[in-house]
């Protein structure tokens, strides 16, 4: 066996109520002046934060998905403003990612306080958009400091975000197994992330409000959140970045869609024993992946076509295009009359075979 793993440097502080352990976290890094970020939807959570730290330097509430650059010129002269010694960022994808462009630009300390699925805050990886153009790039340094999981926060993250942010997790977790710097630390979480992940989203979609169902998906969030932040990513990231940024798609629906149709073109490449493994770790898969895949989204009563989201078939082809222009690394071949017929089935919303 021959493997590199290297480890990212974070502090989780996971569990019920650990929202609480924010003040002691503060004293424990000697920050006086944190800015919170929020999105304009969870400006009462940031409140809430507000009211349980003894002093904070300020507020801003304008986070915006796929962290377009003259959001974070606001936020920054904000922060500058108002002297602030640290980033408190609480929210999904969108607002860590906002925390992040501040904390790289600013070197400092952020803190995340994570409420969806996405992952972003155990990435060394920031994606921001200037011009209508998407760039992402990664460096250890924009790795947040300390993660604080409080699973009652998600109870609010309502059960159709829920079952998408889930699943865009869970293709984080799938595509290490086959990555190019894949090694059996990285797939042990990837393997049990899909599964904590894959038996409590349908129980969430149905009661949003089980405690068990909420603590187990966001545990199976955080292990494929380090899965991505630990290894390469393959076909499946390099689709849904292509047809998000280019044709305006949401983040975790898109990867919902996509992810069964970029399983089933790999499958062939990827190795008997892992496809078995990810189909053992899905419910009623019958011992296959892409079968597991495509009963879970039934199970959790997600859109299955693109278009639903406002993409044409005309598209289909820039789409193939694009996605098959940069050479990246894919355990099977790109070939791109085969990769145009997978989006064409995303689109469409076929069932992936
Ligand atoms: P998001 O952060 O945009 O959140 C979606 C909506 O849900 C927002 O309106 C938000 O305010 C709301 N929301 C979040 N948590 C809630 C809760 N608990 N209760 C009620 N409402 C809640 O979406 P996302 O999918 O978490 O993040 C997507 C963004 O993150 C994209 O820009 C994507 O590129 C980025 N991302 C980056 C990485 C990385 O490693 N850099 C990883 C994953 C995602």
């Amino acid at each position: 066996m021959n493997f590199i793993y290297t480890a990212n440097p974070s502090r989780v502080i996971f569990g019920s109520g650990t929202l609480s352990k924010l003040p002691s976290e503060l004293t424990r890094q000697s920050l006086k002046a944190p800015l919170i970020l929020c999105t304009p939807q969870q400006t009462s959570q940031a409140e809430h934060v507000a009211s349980l730290i003894p002093s904070v330097a300020g507020t801003f509430t304008e986070a915006t998905m796929h962290t377009p650059t003259h959001i974070t010129q606001k936020a920054l002269s904000y922060a500058q403003s108002i002297n602030s010694d640290s980033i408190i960022s609480i929210g999904g994808g969108s607002t860590i990612g906002l925390g992040k462009a501040l904390s790289i630009r600013t070197g400092l300390p952020h803190i995340c306080i994570p409420t969806t699925y996405a992952g972003s805050e155990m990435t060394p990886i920031l994606g921001e958009t200037e011009d209508g153009r998407k760039t992402t790039r990664s460096d250890p340094k924009i790795l947040p400091g300390t993660v604080i999981y409080d699973v009652d926060l998600t109870m609010t993250l309502p059960a159709g975000l829920s079952a998408t942010s889930g699943v865009n997790a869970i293709a984080h977790a799938v595509e290490a197994l086959y990555s190019s710097t894949a090694n059996p630390i990285t797939s042990l979480l990837a393997l049990e992330g899909i599964k904590s992940l894959a038996h409590s989203l349908p129980t969430i979609t149905k009661d949003p409000s089980n405690a068990e169902a909420r603590s187990q998906a966001l545990y199976g969030a955080w292990l494929c959140a380090s899965c991505l932040g630990t290894v390469g990513m393959a076909l499946h990231h390099k689709l849904c970045h292509t047809l998000g940024g280019s044709f305006n798609l949401p983040h975790a629906e898109t990867h919902t869609i996509v992810l069964p149709h970029a399983i089933a073109y790999n499958s062939k490449a990827i190795p008997a024993d892992m496809l078995a493994r990810l189909a053992d770790s899905l419910p009623e898969s019958n011992g296959d992946a892409v079968e597991g895949l495509n009963v879970l989204l039934n199970k959790l009563g997600v859109k299955r076509a693109l278009r639903d989201y406002g993409m044409k078939e005309e598209d289909v082809d820039k789409a193939a295009e694009i996605a098959t222009s940069n050479p990246y690394y894919n355990p099977r071949e790109i070939k791109k009359d085969e990769i145009r017929e997978v989006i064409r089935r995303a689109v469409v919303g076929e069932e992936a075979r």
